[in-house]
């Protein structure tokens, strides 16, 4: 939009140009009746003297209420201008979003565009150059878009465009659109625009350095300036041409631009401009040491700028008359200009500018002798140089410190991060080494089950097996009828255990007589009878009677034996010698007197007995146990012979040796008879004798 400052002298000279540009646009004519010629004629003086244009419009006021559209959009396009040439800011701004919600309202493109473009300048002044620059874009693409219709919108819109991108610091798009804005100017053909246009080119061209192609667009502008009769546009290529010269060094040539300017402005009474100029004008004295000139200048400028109400203006005019003073010698006066000047940068915060100014103080104070206050100004311009300084630093440093700081809690987060993970991996690990340990007692503790219930069956079964054992032993060793031992397992016994049971009994009981064994061999007389008379199941009770009699009368040591069917076998192990008779008559009279009740018949039975005491010794041969139970066996049949209920023992055999064992088995009775065998005669109660015996010794 507008150039920005690059240092002091072009920042003045800049104020001047901002000033200037925006009055290339006017044909100077006089003011006609209908209001579209009317506008056009203060459209020029708009730029160079608003207060008059603006002046002008408000008497235009009724008569623009009621034209056409396009008619009020110039007018309210030329107000806003007017008012922002005349400082009325806020009121610029508002007029410039009239204009805008007008375009609109009416879709009026042209009108839309103007009021963007009002906006951007107002904006600009407003020192929002963001804005401004995409406003200024805006208003390019709506004029573009409104079908070309107004090229004079056009141009200045391209302009606008190509100075908000040099502001903007894109140099070739400023170039493109700048030359664009020539090109379109020359295909419209008015001299205006191409003025206009080719300045705003031309000073392009300064700002990028490029002062010779700068010089040859002004040369083109400088005619067609002079085609419109335009003092205003003159007055703006000269204050371009003293810019391109002051840039190349070309003092004389600048100073002879400014003044041709002046001279320009003054024709038309554009104040702002004549302000600035004659800004310039003391400042070109002042680098030529001209100080009367250039406080006759300066002091002219103050009263322009104050006219126009330009603070800035007044402060470096201000500075200037001090430079001059200071030039001619008169420090306290100069000191006061300068100072007054000074204060004025120091308010509006340039700080930059007013380091600048200090240096140049310093230096003008040293030149006139005061060496105490350059010092002070060069101190100054150093406090203010390390304020600078040290705002740098403290950005630097902030910006290092962010930085680091950023990267100091990356690194924090990433640490975080990575014990985060190391932590977890832990927590993970423990928790599969918890799961593992979990896993382990289930096993065992599923194991030990196992293990228990199957030790519980085995032992269940091994006690089942015990009892079925002992059951199948019980059954293996006795009777089921008598549950007395059975043939099989006295058998067993005997040829087992005999010896030690034996001896072991007698040494117990051998504290008197001789202990012997003994063997009794019993069988129920008639028992058959009892069967046949009563039934089996009689003769079974009488059976477990026998055996009850049998329990009854012998001792729990002694072994008593189911033999046969109606035969018992008792085996006494310790007995004394002489009390085996007696035994056997408990036996024969016991039982007898054993008396079973059987379907209300009182039923007893005799029995028949043989015994013998055991060992029995043949000579000094002791016989074997199944010898004398075959001894006892004969016995027995004796007694059976020999009337029943009763008993007969084998009590030794006669000493001698005439007769053999084998003999005496042959026929017990002729070897008894023959006095070769002791036997015992015991009778039962109510035994009667069958045949009397006279070797018998009866009981
Ligand atoms: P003796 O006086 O000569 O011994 O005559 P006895 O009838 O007792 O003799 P015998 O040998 O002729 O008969 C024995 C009978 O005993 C035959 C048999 O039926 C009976 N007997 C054997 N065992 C049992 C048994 O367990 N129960 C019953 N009820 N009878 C039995
Ligand atoms: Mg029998
Ligand atoms: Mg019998």
């Amino acid at each position: 939009m507008l150039p920005l400052p690059m240092d002091t002298t072009r920042h003045r000279a800049g104020r001047a140009l901002l000033a200037a540009l925006w009055l290339l646009w006017a044909p100077a004519r006089a003011a006609v009746a209908p209001l579209p010629q009317q506008l056009a004629a203060i459209a020029e003086t708009v730029r160079f003297v608003p207060t008059q244009a603006l002046a002008a419009l408000l008497r235009l006021d009724a008569q623009q209420r009621v034209a056409p559209v396009a008619e009020r959009a110039e007018y309210l396009f030329l107000l806003g201008s007017a008012r922002r040439g005349s400082g009325q800011t806020a009121q610029a701004l508002a007029t410039a979003d009239e204009l805008i919600a007008l375009g609109r309202r009416e879709h009026d493109d042209v009108a839309l565009a103007k009021g963007l473009l009002d906006k951007a300048y107002v904006v600009f002044a407003m020192d929002d150059l963001k804005q401004a620059h995409q406003l200024a874009w805006q208003a390019e693409r709506v004029a573009n878009g409104a079908g070309g219709g107004d090229a004079a919108l056009r141009i200045m819109a391209a302009i606008a465009s190509g100075q908000s991108f040099a502001e903007d610091g894109n140099f070739p798009a400023a170039l493109g659109k700048l030359q664009g804005a020539v090109a379109l100017a020359r295909q419209h053909g008015q001299p205006v625009q191409m003025v206009m246009a080719l300045n705003a080119l031309a000073y392009l061209y300064t700002q990028i350095k490029e002062y010779d192609k700068g010089f040859a667009v002004l040369a083109e502008a400088l005619p067609l300036a002079e085609q419109t009769h335009s003092p205003g546009r003159m007055a703006t290529l000269k204050d371009t041409e003293y810019a391109l010269a002051i840039e190349t060094g070309q003092q004389e040539r600048g100073l002879k631009a400014l003044l041709a300017g002046l001279a320009y402005e003054r024709q038309i009474g554009a104040d702002a401009m004549i302000a600035t100029s004659l800004v310039n004008l003391s400042d070109s004295y002042l680098k030529r040491r001209d100080y009367a000139r250039a406080l006759a200048y300066a002091t002219e400028a103050v009263e322009a700028s104050r006219k126009v109400k330009r603070e800035g203006n007044i402060a470096t005019a201000s500075l200037n008359i001090g430079q001059a003073y200071l030039g001619m010698g008169r420090l306290a006066e100069g000191k006061r200009y300068v100072e007054s000047g000074l204060a004025w940068y120091d308010k509006a915060g340039d700080k930059p500018e007013l380091q600048e100014v200090l240096m140049e103080y310093g230096a003008a104070l040293e030149r006139a002798g005061d060496m105490a206050g350059a010092v002070q100004a060069y101190h100054r311009e150093r406090a203010l140089s390390n304020e600078l300084f040290e705002k740098r630093r403290q950005k630097e440093t902030l910006e290092l410190q962010e930085k680091y700081e950023a990267e100091d809690r990356q690194r924090q987060i990433l640490l975080l991060q990575r014990e985060n993970d190391i932590k977890s991996a832990e927590i993970y690990s423990r928790r599969l080494e918890q799961r593992v340990w979990w896993l382990l007692a289930l096993v065992f503790a599923l194991a030990a089950a196992i293990v228990g219930i199957l030790y519980r069956k085995v032992h269940n079964a091994n006690a089942q097996l015990k009892v079925k054992n002992q059951e199948l032993k019980q059954q293996s060793v006795r009777d089921p009828l008598t549950a007395l031992y059975n043939r099989r397992h006295f058998q067993e016994f005997m040829r087992a255990h005999l010896g030690e049971r034996e001896q072991e009994a007698r040494r117990a009981d051998g504290a008197g007589e001789e202990l012997v064994g003994a063997l009794f061999l019993l069988d129920v007389d008639h028992f058959k009878h009892i069967n046949d008379s009563y039934g089996h199941a009689a003769g079974d009770a009488l059976l477990k009677a026998i055996a009850d009699s049998l329990r009854e009368i012998l001792r729990e040591t002694d072994m008593i034996v189911r033999w046969g069917g109606e035969e018992f076998l008792a085996f006494l192990p310790a007995i004394r010698r002489g009390g085996v008779d007696e035994v056997a008559r408990r036996l024969l009279d016991g039982i007898a007197a054993h008396t079973i009740d059987y379907q209300g018949s009182a039923l007893s039975v005799n029995v028949s007995i043989g015994f013998a005491p055991f060992p029995l010794v043949l000579g000094r041969q002791e016989l074997s146990w199944e010898r004398a139970v075959n001894l006892v066996d004969m016995a027995l049949y004796l007694a059976k012979a020999h009337g029943r209920n009763r008993a007969y023992g084998v009590n030794g055999f006669a000493s001698g040796e005439q007769m053999s064992m084998e003999e005496i088995e042959q026929d017990l009775e002729l070897a008894w008879r023959a006095g070769f065998v002791d036997l015992s005669i015991v009778l039962g109660e109510r035994s009667c004798q069958k045949a009397p015996v006279s070797a018998l010794s009866a009981v």
